[in-house]
């Protein structure tokens, strides 16, 4: 593998920055990675946000085809590239090699679900409401509507996914599926990996004839570089995985802009999980063991871990408590990906430990190693946890909070006063189903996906997946970050009013040329007008 240059990508051109540098860290052996990485400068910034303004009206002219044979040219590449891909992220995060392959196979399959998604063109939402030039008071005009791309896009790479949520992720495909030019931030931890990434993306580009601005790949810290971008007038929007702090930062800044822009910030969700009593007492053991794995899965550093178990104290209650615990106590410590993200977790464990009237139930041993985290299982009642909102802080890690609940409208009191996670999870059988109706209804209200008799993490990425829910899990609501319906967080409509039939897009024409399924006059239709 021949070193990296270290330099950002604008366009077809790299920087030429003298600094500062940095250098990636493998965090298994805290030993420094060939290659210095060169912040890039303000006039770095300037230049990749130029030639992105300058590629947008391009890239939203493009069919549907030609997207889709980018993405597909993306996907190609990143395919041909997976061992060399996989033998830098390996060292940049400490992830095992297995989990890179499957990662490197999501973000394959992400850009080809996308690719299939454009190719077949319906998502674009085309709507016509045909004139009526005789109807009293007033002649109803032409209407016709589609989604168009909001322009340049900046994407913050995920610490914690250095394929799916980085330089060529799910943040990138929906932009460029969308038609947007898409300037990365890569992350500091995994900068080599991403610059691979990125020269694949290069490559693309050109192989597809598409213009230089199309993508830009920026090195350096976030808050300088990401800062400066974040408030570039082409900027139309942010896509961003990170901490609340990070996510925040972003949201104030773009809020702050002569002219705001939309940020789409996954930043920190719980995913509360209530357990009901039947379900306890039928399979209270395999629960357990499904909970742990749920819980300490990547070391615990997925934004779907189960930070919160909800519990009715009942035997049955208590014996999965005791086994869950005697389980995190034997649990194996894993290496985080950053010395930061580990201290983030240490610091969040001392806090949790200090705080009034919450216990540590089970802590695993600890080598003292570098980068290490224990598995940590804390426990507080129903009464606490309501007077205490930093309880409902995540703690990146694998550590999850019991709380117990005296009865039912106790449980109705602590799962209503929840804030915002991407998932909520209810383990119960058919009959505690029925008795606890309101609980769907009371977790809808917080959670984008909701999981019955499962475990959050492993999030499928298909037309059907919410990866969202209310602020802080996600900066808008509304949107997903995964899954096909991530695209129109990059879009918006745009209405053509009495156009010449000539001058309307393809896919508000009378003769539908590309075949497909609108909205007209009210009723779905594929036919020609
Ligand atoms: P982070 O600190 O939020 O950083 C993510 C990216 O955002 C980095 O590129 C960072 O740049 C940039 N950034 C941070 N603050 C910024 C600011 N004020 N303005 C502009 N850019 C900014 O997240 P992380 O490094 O991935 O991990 C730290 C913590 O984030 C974890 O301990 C965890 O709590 C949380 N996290 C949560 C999830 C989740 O899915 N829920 C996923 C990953 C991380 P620089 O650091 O280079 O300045």
């Amino acid at each position: 593998m021949s070193s990296p240059s270290g330099q950002s990508f604008l366009g077809f051109s790299r920087s030429q920055s003298t600094g500062p540098v940095q250098r990636c860290v493998n965090p298994a052996t805290s030993v420094e990675l060939a290659g210095d990485f060169f912040q890039a400068t303000e006039a770095d910034v300037l230049k990749a946000a130029t030639l992105a303004a300058a590629a947008a009206p391009s890239l939203s002219a493009l069919s549907g085809k030609l997207k889709a044979q980018f993405l597909r040219d993306i996907a190609t590449r990143i395919e041909a590239a997976t061992p060399t891909l996989v033998a830098r992220a390996t060292q940049e995060t400490g992830l095992p090699e297995a989990r890179c392959q499957g990662e490197i196979g999501r973000t394959i399959g992400q850009l080809r679900l996308f690719a299939d998604l454009v190719d077949k063109g319906d998502w674009i939402d085309a709507r016509i409401e045909t004139a009526n030039p005789e109807r009293k008071p007033l002649p109803k005009p032409d209407h016709r509507s589609m989604l168009r791309p909001l322009g340049p896009v900046a994407v913050f790479c995920a610490s914690n996914f250095p394929f799916a949520y980085s330089v060529a992720g799910g943040d990138t495909a929906s932009a460029f599926a969308a038609g947007c030019p898409v300037i990365v931030m890569a992350h500091h931890a995994h900068c080599g990996t991403a610059e691979i990434m990125g020269g694949l993306i290069v490559d693309a580009v050109r192989a597809c004839n598409l213009p230089e601005g199309t993508f830009s790949l920026l090195i350096g810290q976030g808050r300088v570089v990401g800062q400066q971008l974040a408030k570039h007038p082409a900027l139309r929007a942010i896509g961003f995985t990170g901490s609340r702090l990070g996510g925040r930062a972003l949201m104030d800044t773009a809020a702050a802009r002569p002219s705001p822009i939309p940020v789409y910030a996954e930043m920190s969700s719980v995913n509360p999980v209530v357990l009901l009593q039947g379900a306890l007492a039928a399979r209270g053991e395999g629960l357990a063991t499904g909970m742990l794995g749920s819980c300490t899965l990547g070391v615990g550093q997925f934004c779907t871990q189960p930070g919160l178990l909800i519990l009715e104290r009942s035997a049955e209650a208590e014996a999965f408590v005791a086994r869950l615990s005697t389980l995190f106590a034997e649990a194996a410590e894993g290496v985080m990906l950053t010395s930061g993200i580990h201290h983030a977790y240490v610091n969040g464990l001392v806090a949790r430990a200090a705080q009034k009237n919450v216990r540590v139930l089970a802590q695993a041993k600890s080598s003292g190693d570098a980068n290490r985290a224990t598995p940590t299982l804390f426990a507080t009642e129903a009464a606490v946890f309501l007077a205490n909102d930093s309880l409902q802080e995540e703690i990146f890690g694998p550590s999850s909070l019991v709380v117990w609940c005296a009865h039912r409208e106790e449980r109705d009191r602590v799962v209503t006063a929840l804030h915002g996670s991407l998932t909520a999870t209810i383990h119960g059988t058919d009959e505690d189903l029925n008795k606890n109706k309101e609980l769907v209804v009371q977790l809808e209200a917080i959670a984008g996906r909701l999981v019955i008799n499962g475990f959050p993490t492993g999030v499928e990425v298909s037309h059907a997946i919410v990866h969202g829910g209310p602020y802080p899990s996600l900066s808008d609501g509304r949107s997903t970050s995964v899954g096909s319906n991530a695209i129109y967080r990059f879009t918006r409509l745009v209405c053509y009013q009495n156009f010449p039939d000539a001058q309307l897009p393809a896919e508000l024409q009378n003769a539908n040329p590309l075949g497909l399924s609108r909205l007209v006059n009210g009723n779905r239709s594929d036919a020609a007008l």
